[in-house]
């Protein structure tokens, strides 16, 4: 029986598995891929300290800096459900049933894509997920925001600060954002919002992005526009699927509930990083995350142990 099982091997899931294993407690991590989203990162420049790194360099760092320490990672490993017998009990897909005494949650999200010709081949090559990480990239370029929500919205107005233009692209005939972000992005001279737009291919010249080609839906009619980089804001979605039957709060967007200290609606359960309800998401802030999780984790385990 562990201690604490951590589930997730990003940076949310290894500085858990680290503050754990630092109390002395039997530890073990279950990651389907160690790293996660930062695995997928080409160039990190806001993880305070290190003035600029890349993902899979980072991930390095993580997984030497969890071997530091007794931690039974277990790679390539998916878990499946979560529930509590005389344990929490968490089962794998290849059938393994492990036991723990406390439970960390950090299983991350993934972008909603838009699933269109040249977006996979262009990814970090101009098509970019988040605008706080990658805005500085297209500093005088012309962008294109995919996506008028509120995250879409608010990623026009940050960039408006940075690119020498942002033209915001929304499928609907409405933006979905609040009324006060869009009166703010109407204000700015450098944003065009188009409705009724459908994005159907992103252009290349083989490097990198020089355009993207949208439908208008009300006269069908294809139209290209120029462009340095493409901003996807059109949803992040937790890896929480799993916990669907398991009793711990989701959101209606699925994230997982957690209070202060990282606990969920289930005692012994703690949770940590972009899979929860933390606000925003960043690698520093999935770290922290992590560790008050784990803290607080540790909290329940020694009241355990003296009930
Ligand atoms: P993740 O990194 O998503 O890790 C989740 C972990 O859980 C992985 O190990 C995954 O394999 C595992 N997992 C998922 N489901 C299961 C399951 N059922 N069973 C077992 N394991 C599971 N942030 C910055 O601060 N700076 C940047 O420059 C930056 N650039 C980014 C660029 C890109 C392209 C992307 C996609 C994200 C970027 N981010 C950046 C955001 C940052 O990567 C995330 O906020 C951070 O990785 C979240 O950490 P996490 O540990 O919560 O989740």
């Amino acid at each position: 029986v562990f201690d604490m099982l951590v589930i997730g091997g990003g940076p949310a899931g290894s500085a858990a598995a680290i503050y754990s294993a630092r109390k002395g407690l039997n530890t073990g991590v279950v990651a389907e891929r160690f790293g996660g989203q930062v695995a997928d990162t080409v160039g990190i420049e806001n993880f305070i300290s290190v003035k600029a790194t890349e993902g899979p360099k980072l991930v390095a760092h993580l997984e030497e800096h969890v071997k530091e320490y007794d931690v039974d990672i277990m790679k390539s490993q998916r878990a499946k459900s979560l529930k509590r017998g005389e344990h929490l009990e968490i089962e794998l897909e290849n059938g393994a049933v492990l036991q723990a005494k406390s439970v960390v949650l950090a299983t991350g999200a993934r972008w909603r894509t838009m699933n269109v010709p040249g977006e996979q081949e262009y990814k970090g090559k101009g098509v970019a997920f988040c605008p706080h990480c990658d805005g500085p990239l297209f500093k005088g370029k012309p962008v294109a925001v995919i996506g008028g929500g509120n995250s879409g919205i608010e990623a026009a107005i940050d960039l408006a600060n940075i690119v020498s233009h942002v033209t915001v692209l929304e499928f609907a005939d409405t933006l979905r954002a609040d009324e006060v972000l869009i009166r703010k992005a109407r204000s700015l001279p450098n944003i065009t919002i188009i409705k009724s737009a459908q994005t159907t291919e992103v252009l290349g010249d083989g490097n990198k992005v020089t355009g993207l080609v949208y439908k208008d839906r009300t006269s069908g009619e294809l139209k290209t526009v120029a462009l340095a980089g493409i901003f996807v804001q059109i949803g992040l979605v937790p890896n929480t699927d799993w916990l669907k039957d398991s009793g711990i709060e989701l959101t209606r967007f699925g994230e997982i509930v957690i209070d202060a200290k990282g606990a969920t609606t289930l005692p012994g359960v703690y949770a940590a990083g972009d899979a929860t309800t933390t606000p925003f998401k960043q690698i520093i802030i999935a770290m922290g995350s992590g560790a008050t999780a784990s803290l607080g984790a540790f909290d329940y385990l020694i009241r355990l142990g003296q009930g």
